[in-house]
Order: C-alpha cells, then structure tokens, then sequence
C-alpha cells in the first residue's frame, strides 16, 4: 500500500491532502508542489491472464467512433516527429499505444514498430483493425529494460504520463530503451494552466464545495488521470533523468492545454 504523503515526484514526505473531490483526493507536495491523487491502478499482469473486457460490437464502436478525433491529433504528432527525423527504417516505441493508430501512422511511414498497450481489448482492436501487434507488458518490464536497452530511434508517450502511476519512472523506463541519439516525444495536461487555478481558486473560495474543473480532471477509474505536471516541473524531470529538451509546445492559456516535448538522448 503506497503512502501517498511521500511525493511521487521529489520522494520527500510532504505532500498533504489539499483538494477532496466527490471521488477522490488531491495530493499536494508543500517542497516541489507536485499534484496527484490517492490511487494507484492495479496493473494487469502483461499478454495472459488479463482481465480486461472482450472486445465485444459495443467496444468496438466506441473505440472506432474516438478514432478520428484521436487520428487528428495523432496526425499532427506525426507531422511534429517528422519535422525533427527521417522514420524510413527507424525502431519506434509508441507507449500507450491505445487502439494502434500512431503505431499504425509510424509503420506506414516505414518505421519498424513495437506498441505497449496494458488495456486487453484496445489489443485486440489494434490487432482486428490495423494488424498490429502490441504488447501488454509495461515499459518496467524485464522484456523491455533488458531486451530493448539503447535500442529506440524514437520513444513516444502520447498522452500518458497523467496516466501512470509512477511518472517519473516511465520516463526513466523511457530513456533507459532510448538510443544515445535517439528522441523522445510527449504531450500531456499542463497543471499551470489558467483553468486549473481558476478551479482551484474556486474550490478555496467556497470552502471546498465547488472545485470547477478540478472534479473532471482527475478520476480514480483504472487509466484515467492521477497526476497534472507544471511546464517547469516537468522540464526539470526530464532533464534530471538526462534527456536535452530541443522543443516545447504549450500556452497556459487555451482550455485543452498541453505541454508538447520534443526530447533527445544524448
Ligand atoms: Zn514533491
């Protein structure tokens, strides 16, 4: 049982319950300020034994009707990767692979693809509809850290860092199967955003009864969001781990903001 007054970003303990939600609780750090909630999921023990849904008409409708939406997006990660390499015989790893399509977009521009994808039935959607194999072992894994080390050419994280339960980790999972040389890309929800200090300004304002935007931003539903980086704590994490950051998107200003890295191994 993890005890969540130990910060998942600096490790100190002095992180204290600060925002109590109708399902959940934010998690404050008074010495890096890092917010993230009280739960952890329980991760489904790779390719067998997964408990997952089947991918049943009802799953796939509703994977394939969010494949669009998620495709524009996907597409202008990809223009974003191809601004800054050749994929042409590259190895990429997509983590949280979804339902395939970016994996699916970096094959078809002639890159040679391996997917991680803990959820069983966006499996079998990536397998049904684009032939894709991926993995549901999760970048931790001895199958990855031992098998694939310095092997990437690029290591992508679309949307899946306020996903995981350790952050920090991922990403040294990340560097760790990066080449020297190699990139790594990222996008993920700005915490320093307007909207999120208008919700917390509200939620002090009505003595905890309307935290605004705060409630829908996290959730303690397995995969959803646990954790929201600051552009600042997120530059310092990556550059601690020893990537060189070469580019960042973001405005604190638009309501569906991100943070957008483009990071390179040296
Ligand atoms: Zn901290």
């Amino acid at each position: 049982m993890y005890d969540f007054s130990r910060c998942k970003l600096c490790a100190t303990n002095a992180a204290s319950p600060t925002y109590k939600l109708k399902k959940t609780t934010v998690y404050a750090c008074a010495a890096c300020g890092f917010h993230f909630i009280d739960h952890l999921d329980t991760m489904p023990s790779g390719t067998s034994g997964d408990a997952s849904p089947a991918l049943d008409q009802k799953a796939w409708d509703y994977i394939e009707g969010k494949l669009p939406a998620n495709g524009n997006q996907l597409r202008q990660n990809l223009l974003l990767v191809k601004r800054h390499l050749s994929l042409s015989g590259t190895h990429c790893l997509d983590i949280g692979a979804g339902a395939g399509l970016f994996a699916h977009l970096l094959a078809e521009a002639g890159a040679s693809v391996h997917g991680i994808e803990p959820q069983g039935v966006f499996r079998e959607f990536a397998q049904r509809k684009f032939g894709i194999e991926l993995n549901g072992e999760t970048i931790d894994a001895r199958h990855w850290q031992e098998g694939f080390a310095g092997y990437f050419d690029l290591v992508t994280l679309w949307d899946v860092l306020e996903h995981v339960n350790f952050p920090a980790e991922t990403l040294r999972n990340a560097y760790n199967v990066t080449k020297p040389g190699g990139w790594l890309f990222l996008d993920t929800p700005r915490r320093d955003a307007l909207f999120y200090r208008i919700g917390e300004w509200s939620y002090r304002a009505s003595g905890g009864t309307n935290p605004l935007f705060l409630e829908s931003l996290y959730s303690p539903l397995p995969f959803r969001h646990k954790q929201m980086f600051t552009l600042r704590q997120l530059l310092q994490l990556v550059e601690t781990i020893g990537f060189s950051v070469v580019r960042v998107h973001s405005s604190p200003f638009r309501p569906q903001n991100k943070i957008v890295l483009v990071c390179r191994k040296p």
